[in-house]
């Protein structure tokens, strides 16, 4: 799939984070900061008693660091060693005193531009810094700079309460060797000196409305109308059996193919994430399954795959990738067979493996009540009790993770998968 990347620059105070932020809105796109990433960096340097100055010292940190960034809903998120980078320690006043001292350094660059790039597989996006229309996506049509005197640009951070010399930060940004800051020669250029924020933003919007940008809504596949029954028969049962509820399926909207990783207690949750959801859904099923003829019939019509039973974990392998790759979305049990007493269980590395192989995002998704309704021990659904399905924020995975040699990497994956399921909650307020 092929994605929209609008690309917006500027020095600091120009405005470009807050546009670039309602116009992602907008379109409901990502929104990637790079100055964040730059700014998370220095930060890791000053924590840890690196100078900044010493080129050397600063690399050798940022090759024994794990710098990973990923997203949290639409907006990017940075760790570094494990630890969440917070806006309050990028916007410190001794990181803004440094920051331009360690982008000015090649390899920090190379480092940080490769993750960059990595987020335009992710999904339509709108990235703000200095070299994004110049370096990081030279190729995208959509390019803007935007501009602003250096007293405007003063009074905005002095208005914000913010001690950060930009004058400094522009001298040094526009004066480095590599990737300075500067217009592409094809971006539509901005001055937003005497300008609000929504007259930019507006600005913006109907530029990319005339050049064909639109809201990208997820394709909506077609249900065929077997589905389309068994979804309201089932729907309908989970709400009068466990009076069903769901919570932030709107997470799961997203474009393109993904894994919904599902924790496993009771042969319901298969249908039980599929009619959480609006979209339909695939699923894995023993090729023995199929052999009745009705189940020949129907099951292909649920979206259900048949996988061969003599050679189970490679058919379900090729199978699983290929139907993400096809931008489609499929459920997935980490755990790999349903929990023995309704605890969770390790996760097994196949998750992990199949997310290695395709890079393809990985929705969360945790089932509350399904053990107590219909555990391993029985024969028979309990038809009492209470079902909640909750879908956590799509989990990208960087490229480090994805690229991580073998079993171990594969496990890395599937372990945060786990854990991102254990941490899910029914929200407050419901019963
Ligand atoms: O955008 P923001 O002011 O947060 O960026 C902080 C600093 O990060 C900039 O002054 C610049 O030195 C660096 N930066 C960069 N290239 C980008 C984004 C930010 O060099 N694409």
């Amino acid at each position: 799939m092929h994605f929209v990347a609008i690309a917006i620059d500027g020095p600091a105070a120009s405005g470009k984070s807050s546009v670039a932020r309602r116009v992602a809105e907008h379109f409901g796109f990502l929104f990637i900061n790079s100055g964040a990433m730059y700014r998370a960096f220095t930060w890791w340097v000053l924590e840890n008693r690196v100078n900044p100055s010493d080129a050397t010292a600063v690399l050798s940190l940022l090759q024994r660091s794990r710098f990973e960034c990923g997203l949290q809903g639409r907006e990017s998120i940075i760790r570094i060693d494990g630890r969440a980078v917070t806006e309050d320690f990028m916007r410190r006043e001794d990181v803004n005193a440094s920051v331009s001292t360690i982008a000015a350094i090649p390899e920090v660059r190379r480092a940080l531009v490769a993750q960059q790039q990595h987020f335009c597989s992710m999904g339509d996006l709108v990235m703000e810094g200095r070299d994004i229309g110049t370096v990081v996506i030279p190729e995208t049509p959509y390019k803007f700079y935007l501009d602003a005197s250096a007293e405007v640009r003063v009074r905005r951070r002095r208005a914000q309460g913010i001690d950060d010399n930009i004058r400094d930060r522009d001298l040094k940004d526009s004066s480095r060797d590599t990737a300075p800051l500067r217009p592409a020669d094809d971006a539509q250029r901005i001055d937003t000196s005497h300008l609000t924020l929504e007259e930019v933003t507006e600005k913006v919007i109907q530029t990319l409305h005339v050049e064909g940008v639109r809201r990208r809504e997820p394709p909506r596949q077609v249900m065929s109308w077997v589905y389309n029954l068994t979804y309201a028969l089932c729907k309908a049962f989970f709400g009068i059996a466990y009076a069903m509820e769901v919570h932030h399926a709107e997470r799961a909207r997203i474009p393109g193919g993904a894994y919904f990783a599902s924790n496993h207690a009771s042969f319901l949750d298969p249908p039980l994430v599929g009619t959480a959801l609006e979209e339909p859904i695939f699923y894995l099923a023993r090729n023995t399954l199929f052999k009745p003829p009705i189940f020949s019939w129907l099951l292909p019509r649920l979206n259900t795959v048949p996988v061969d039973r003599d050679n189970a974990e490679l058919s379900s392998l090729r199978v699983s990738m290929q139907i993400v790759k096809e931008g489609k979305k499929m459920v997935v049990f980490p755990e790999g067979t349903r929990t023995p007493d309704g605890s969770l269980q390790p996760a097994q590395r196949g998750v992990g493996m199949l997310v290695a192989k395709t890079g393809v995002p990985v929705i969360p998704v945790r089932i509350f009540g399904s053990f107590e309704a219909f555990p391993r021990t029985s024969k028979f659904p309990k038809l009492d009790g209470k079902i909640h399905v909750v879908f956590g924020h799509p989990i990208h995975f960087s490229e480090e993770e994805l690229t991580a040699k073998g079993k171990a990497g594969q496990q890395v994956i599937s372990d945060r998968v786990m854990q991102a399921i254990a941490s899910l909650t029914v929200p407050d307020g419901t019963s």
